[in-house]
């Protein structure tokens, strides 16, 4: 519990307007995307580094816990006050503080949300393409704290692969600048990454230097229907290996394709699994290339139906079942827990019969989208979160998946990150030397266990 005296010196690091312990605020902060929930004591909306260092002492001095949030989309509750105490806003940092295409990086504040660096960066011919689905409203210091991906994971990386540079505000109210605006460095230890997909857990990002790309201007789209799920997997297998690198490249199953007409008008055939598939490059040939050997692929796997738009209105149609897919599932039940398993590309066929078979042995529906391309896939649960016996045979579910994945070399999480719902699960895939090796960097940089306590299994 944070005590008024300790209110008080926040108020006066902040300012009065930009404190609150109002419970609309509580009741807000004490969530994110995902199914967990506690109240923090109170929330501040940082403006400057100043602001955050300052805070961080305090909080050293009256030990109490500090949870940074961006926009508060995580999934996986990483954004959630296990512990109560303090969220730190960082919203309204929210400045582009440079984009120079002559060094190809940007730096922006940490609030700066995805979509308006796009904006920005769009009409100069450049991004930065991770593209996570939620970049309307994610913040780019939630993509670094959590390692964030997109659809084109597969030929452009994650976050992780752009990041050159990072303020960093320490547990201890110290400033760490980490890595340069040089595009390639072997200087030191990498600490700039450390603090990618660290979830809030080692320091709070100020300042992000990216690397950008030039963006392509040209693209082609394909969707192909398959009889079965092997032959669907077959087909990503041999695209992967076949030399050509799609932009994007996602699967739809069964389940989902139901799902998806039962809720909208978009009449798609009732078959067992639905690839689609996006190219890019400079030229329409270099994109018309690429896509048509897919197609080539696509064909020589059974596929029952390959349909290729010839306008972008037609690929907008072709992608519109893809993108309703979350809206459709938090349609069926009051919660919707969304898995994001990784697996070795090798490996997705296997991963999909593994889903069919845990499903089926729970007497669960869990239809699965996912980015093949990278072996990222999302099975989502949608439950009634007030029955707990419901709730209980999904945890059980959820369990047994990850088990059985983390058993063929998958990992836990693709994009998502570990927060509270993975947490119980490191051990599946992280061994005891590794855990222990987390857990001391953990206590290096946080020996007080300020920031974000209560997420990734660092306290046990
Ligand atoms: C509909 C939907 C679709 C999604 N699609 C994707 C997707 O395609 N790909 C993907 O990767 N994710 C996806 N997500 C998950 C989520 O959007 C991402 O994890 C995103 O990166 C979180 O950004 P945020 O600003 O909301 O961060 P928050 O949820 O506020 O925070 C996430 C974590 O980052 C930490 N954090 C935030 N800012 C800072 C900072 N400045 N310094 C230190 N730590 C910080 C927080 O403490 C927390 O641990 C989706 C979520 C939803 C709801």
């Amino acid at each position: 519990m944070i005590k008024q005296k300790t209110k008080d010196a926040l108020k006066q690091i902040v300012g009065e307007e930009s404190f609150s312990d109002q419970v609309i605020d509580l009741v807000a902060f004490a969530t994110d995307a995902s199914e967990y929930k506690n109240r923090p004591d109170c929330a501040v909306w940082v403006t400057s580094t100043e602001q955050v260092a300052a805070i961080m002492k305090l909080a050293n001095q009256d030990l109490f816990p500090v949870v940074p949030r961006g926009a508060g989309t995580s999934l996986a509750g990483l954004t959630v006050p296990a512990e109560g105490g303090l969220v730190m806003d960082l919203g309204r940092m929210d400045k582009i503080i440079k984009i120079s295409l002559n060094d190809r990086l940007v730096v922006v504040q940490p609030g700066v949300v995805y979509a308006d660096l796009d904006k920005k960066l769009t009409p100069l011919g450049f991004f930065f393409p991770p593209d996570p689905a939620s970049g309307m409203v994610a913040t780019l210091g939630g993509n670094v704290a959590t390692n964030a991906g997109g659809i084109r994971g597969a030929k452009y990386g994650t976050t992780r692969d752009y990041v050159l540079a990072l303020e960093v505000v320490l547990p201890s109210g110290e400033v760490l600048h980490a890595g340069s605006q040089c595009i390639k460095s072997s200087s030191g230890y990498d600490l700039a990454r450390m603090f990618v997909g660290s979830e809030g857990t080692l320091g709070v990002i100020t300042e992000i230097t990216l690397k950008i790309n030039p963006k392509p201007t040209e693209t082609a789209t394909a969707m192909a229907t398959f009889p079965t799920l092997e032959d669907a997997g077959r087909a990503v297998t041999q695209i992967v290996s076949s030399g050509v690198l799609p932009s994007v490249l996602e699967i739809m199953d069964r389940l989902t394709i139901k799902a998806i007409n039962e809720n909208t008008d978009l009449g798609l055939p009732d078959v067992e699994a639905v690839l689609l598939t996006e190219t890019d490059g400079y030229t329409a040939e270099e994109a018309a290339f690429q896509i048509e050997r897919i197609m080539g692929l696509f064909k020589a796997n059974n596929a029952t139906s390959v349909q290729m738009a010839t306008d972008p209105e037609e690929a907008a149609a072709l992608w519109a079942a893809r993108k309703s897919v979350y809206s459709v599932l938090t349609r069926l039940n009051n919660t919707v827990a969304v898995e994001d398993l990784a697996v070795p590309l090798s490996k997705v066929a296997d991963t999909l019969k593994i889903i069919e078979e845990v499903g089926a042995k729970y007497g669960l529906q869990l239809p699965t989208v996912g980015h093949v391309g990278d072996g990222n896939l999302h099975p989502g649960i949608a439950y009634d979160r007030t029955d707990p016996e419901q709730a209980k045979v999904v945890h059980a579910a959820a369990s047994e998946l990850l088990e059985r994945v983390t058993a063929i070399g998958g990992t836990l999480t693709g994009e998502h990150g570990i927060g509270m719902s993975k947490a119980p699960h490191m051990h599946m895939e992280h061994d005891a030397v590794s855990m222990k090796t987390m857990r001391s960097l953990k206590k290096l940089f946080d020996p007080n266990n300020i920031l974000n306590p209560g997420k990734m299994a660092l306290e046990s």
